[in-house]
């Protein structure tokens, strides 16, 4: 073993204690180079009457493709792995959060995407994974062709298809609370602005359009921007799109988008995304947020849409099911509103103290 690498087991313990993570696992794969960090940061406390945990335990998360740094993967890989825990809760189930961050420094060929399966076969159902960020379709095949935990595959593999339409319409019941509650006007009269048109945000302009709203919408692919224009989205250069004089923000691309720099120049109501962890450093920007009279929406409470419907796959549910239960974001939203005002508090702060806890895993 060379001596080079100093003291990193000592700093990855440093680095659980600050976040209180469970696990961090490293895995390196020789033949295929491929590098991928797990983090699991919540096991839930499902025991048999002799005190052992049950051997069905499992912890939730997907797996994205991205960063080829790692150090920026792992601080990645933490963030995702609370915001899962803080879903589970939302969504009330036992379930862990986790997070898999494969660095993007390898080509995705097959026995690369095939030795990702291996690594969640090798769990035997402790990681339940869905496809994620940087990943297709096709990708998730390749992956699931080796592993039996594998969710949101498309309809041909017996799964119920990418989660971003779930995320949407969940987020849809999420913008009728807001628009009653937090902007006392009718969403149909609404303007909101749309930043990343993918899984996520190309259904959710649909949705609002089919409502009646003012859609306004970028994406640094300009095929994603072609099809949201055809259905009525007014296309805005991706450099402009955070700051349009909107009634909701809604951050639907990459996270971190709302920090120091963008919120001084930030000219909307409410945020309110489907990007996981859109605050660079939650309760400080939250903060600055209220400073300029704007609201943050948590995140994690409007995108559990796309965890509820891998939690119906795997119950061997349908899509239709997934949508009908995609009404518990307008219910734990009007919760947390009303926790909200009842405390005097923020409603991320609400959000944390009723959702954010991991003990009860
Ligand atoms: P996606 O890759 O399908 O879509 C993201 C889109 O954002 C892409 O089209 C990309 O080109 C665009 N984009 C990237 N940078 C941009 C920029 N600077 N300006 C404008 N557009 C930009 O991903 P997705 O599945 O739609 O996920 C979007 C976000 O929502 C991610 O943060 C993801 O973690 C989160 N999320 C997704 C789901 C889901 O079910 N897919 C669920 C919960 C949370």
């Amino acid at each position: 073993m060379t001596k080079k690498k100093g003291d990193v087991a000592k700093k990855i313990f440093e680095v659980m204690e600050d976040e209180k993570c469970r696990q961090i696992t490293f895995h390196y794969n020789p033949k295929t180079k491929l590098k991928l960090i797990w983090v699991i940061d919540s096991i839930p406390e499902k025991r048999d009457r002799s005190g052992k945990l049950t051997p069905n335990v499992s912890v939730s998360g997907g797996t994205r493709f991205a960063h080829t740094n790692p150090d920026i993967a792992l601080q990645d890989a933490l963030k995702l792995a609370r915001a899962m825990t803080r879903k589970a809760n939302v969504l009330g189930v036992k379930e862990g959060g986790c997070k898999a961050v494969v660095l993007a420094n390898q080509k995705k060929n097959k026995p690369f995407l095939r030795s990702i399966g291996d690594f969640i076969q090798i769990h035997k159902g402790l990681f339940r994974t869905a496809i994620d960020l940087g990943f297709a379709m096709k990708d998730g095949k390749q992956i699931a062709s080796r592993a039996d935990f594998v969710d949101s595959l498309s309809h041909l593999e017996k799964g119920l298809g990418s989660t971003g339409e779930n995320t949407a319409e969940g987020m849809i019941y999420g913008f009728e609370i807001i628009s009653q509650e937090i902007l006392n006007k009718p969403l149909p009269q609404c303007t909101i602005a749309i930043q990343g048109l993918g899984a996520v945000g190309f259904p959710l302009a649909e949705k609002l359009l089919e409502k009646g709203c003012k859609v306004i919408g970028a994406d640094i692919l300009p095929s994603n921007c072609e099809n949201a224009k055809k259905i009525g989205v007014k296309i805005v250069h991706p450099n402009k799109i955070l700051f349009q004089k909107v009634d909701i923000l809604s951050p639907c691309a990459l996270g971190a988008v709302i920090n120091t720099k963008t919120i001084p120049k930030l000219k909307c109501k409410i945020i309110a995304g489907g990007a996981n962890n859109p605050l660079e450093n939650e309760f400080e920007d939250e903060k600055a947020l209220l400073k300029r009279k704007i609201t943050y929406v948590p995140d994690f409470v409007l995108n559990c849409g796309g965890f509820l419907q891998a939690l119906v796959e795997r119950n061997g549910g349908t899509v239709k099911e997934a949508r009908q239960k995609s009404t518990i974001v307008s219910d734990m939203l009007k919760e947390i509103i009303a926790y909200s005002n009842k405390n005097k508090t923020t409603l991320l702060k609400s959000a944390i103290k009723l959702f954010g806890s991991s003990l009860n895993h």
